[in-house]
């Protein structure tokens, strides 16, 4: 045969094929202590197995108590996406064996989540869109296993229990996603409410937010859902974008090929670009999973419930909203700077610190140069201090800086750090205050414009047009006030010598 296969772009693909896909997210709750036991969650930067105990350790007879502050941040989560919270909540046993699973079952939440039925909403390059929520229930972690080499030169697996037992939330979408962008969309704006509430870092890199993406195909017009695929070990928001986009065209070309797709659980290779079989996956009901004995059934009555919704904070999309009626931001500006914590810290930061400040000229330095350099250097971003972009910001408002030199600013502030008025003093950007050096630029412009001189004495308010034109002359160095003073002397003063 010499019929060649050529790889179908995405685009092609989508005009025959409908994505069907679902998105499970577990995320770090932000507790002192871990779900079942007292052992503190500052283990971060802590050597191995030193936040343990014979709970999280698994050992025999040690009996698990509830923490209620993970709860509480579950029933938080769901508040704000709209979920139902039953009255009656209950453990299960999720059985299964693995060296980082001392227990031999993870206490997790089966047929009574404490969350089911919320939604999400959030905006994408073709509007808005809103997803359901089938669940958000509380589960423990593992523990962490690291692969390295002992000192007699074998490859040993050790066991971290510091992890062990730390709560964790697992929030499922029901499978509404229906394109790469909007998955890696949900998971932003799940980030950005997570964070808006408190329950969790939600660091991607970190591991703080773990984003596992359900994803099959169907003929475009058609009900029945296609053989799905779990993709995991995605790190970034960028690599669920571009994973789901790689496995969509990848089922896609099995399919034309008349293949029969099997229900994998694939890992995504960020060097490679693709996804490959992990391991072939497991039903729910190979987990046995049974209600835990050692914890009585969790009551949550209305009046905690009220408490914690009244408690909220606001929301990514009430501070949307809020940016756009009260600041005046576009549409897409605050869908920007709310899509991301650290621009939304930065703009918040940057108002405090300068409150009088335009809050349209923040937004376009944080939507503009600070998410530039986010995008493409996140450490020179993570220097970025709001109250040098407010000082930047009041320097341009003042006139003291040009655009062009407030930009220059701006990056040699976000590599390395340095303060504004020290960059502004060691590349000469300091404002123009002396007159012998304005003198000259502003006879110039008071004669190329003899039409304006004229309105000027005709009483017309163009003062403001000759500063303009002097900082022009100056690129914006010139110092403003002393600039409009002089101007008028000279005018006033007929001669202008
Ligand atoms: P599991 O227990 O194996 O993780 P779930 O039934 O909880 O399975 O579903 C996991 C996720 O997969 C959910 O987000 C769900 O919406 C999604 N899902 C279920 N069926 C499909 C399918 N055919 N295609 C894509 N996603 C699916
Ligand atoms: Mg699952
Ligand atoms: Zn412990």
């Amino acid at each position: 045969m010499t019929q060649s296969q050529t790889p179908s772009s995405l685009d092609a693909v989508l005009k025959r094929y409908e994505p069907v896909i679902g998105i499970e997210v577990h995320c770090q709750l932000k507790t002192a202590s871990k779900m079942f036991c007292g052992c503190s969650t500052s283990y971060a930067d802590a050597a191995p197995n030193t936040h343990c105990c014979p709970v999280c350790l698994g050992l025999p007879g040690a009996l698990p108590t509830i923490n209620k502050r993970a709860v509480e941040h579950v029933l938080a989560t769901g508040a704000a996406i709209h979920a139902e919270t039953p009255p009656a909540t209950r453990w299960d046993r999720k059985n299964y064996f693995y060296p980082d699973l001392p227990k031999g079952y993870q206490i997790s939440q089966y047929d009574l989540p404490l969350a089911a039925h919320g939604r999400l909403s959030f905006q994408t390059s073709e509007g808005e869109v809103t997803i359901g929520i089938t669940r958000a229930h509380l589960e423990e972690d593992t523990a962490k296993l690291v692969h390295s080499t002992n000192d007699a030169g074998r490859r040993v697996s050790l066991i971290d229990f510091n992890r062990s037992g730390a709560p964790l939330m697992e929030i499922v979408t029901d499978p509404d996603v229906r394109s790469a962008e909007q998955a890696r969309r949900y998971a932003e704006e799940l980030q950005a409410l997570l964070r808006a509430i408190g329950a969790s870092d939600a660091d991607m890199e970190r591991g703080q937010m773990r984003v596992e993406a359900n994803v099959s195909l169907r003929p475009r017009g058609t009900e029945p859902f296609g053989t799905r695929v779990e993709v995991k070990n995605m790190n970034s928001f960028r690599s669920v974008e571009r994973a789901i986009a790689y496995e969509i065209e990848r089922q896609a070309a099995a399919l034309d090929a008349g293949e029969t797709l099997t229900q994998d659980t694939r890992g995504w290779n960020e060097d490679r670009g693709t996804t490959y079989v992990m391991r072939s996956k497991e039903d729910s009901h190979d987990y046995r999973y049974f209600p835990e004995p050692d914890l009585p059934p969790l009551r949550v009555d209305a009046a905690w419930l009220a408490t914690i919704g009244a408690a909220l904070p606001e929301l990514p999309a009430a501070r949307r909203a809020r940016y756009e009626a009260d600041l005046g931001l576009s549409g897409y500006d605050a869908a920007v700077i709310v899509g991301d914590g650290r621009a939304t810290e930065l703009f918040e930061g940057a108002r405090a610190a300068a409150p009088d400040a335009d809050p349209k000229t923040l937004a376009n330095w944080v939507t503009g140069a600070y998410l530039g350099i986010l995008k493409t250097k996140p450490a020179a971003a993570a220097r970025v201090d709001a109250g040098q972009l407010a000082d930047l910001v009041r320097r341009v408002g003042a006139g003291e800086l040009s655009g062009t030199n407030a930009k220059e600013v701006f990056a040699a502030h976000a590599a390395d750090g340095a303060s504004v008025a020290s960059i502004v003093d060691r590349r000469g950007f300091r404002q123009i205050s002396d007159t012998s050096t304005l003198g000259p630029v502003i006879d110039e412009v008071i004669a190329a414009n003899p039409k304006a001189v004229d309105d000027y004495r005709a009483g017309k308010p163009v003062l403001g047009f000759f500063v303009g034109q002097v900082m022009k002359a100056t690129r914006g160095q010139a110092n403003a006030a002393l600039v409009q003073a002089a101007v008028k002397e000279r005018l006033d003063g007929g001669s202008g010598s």
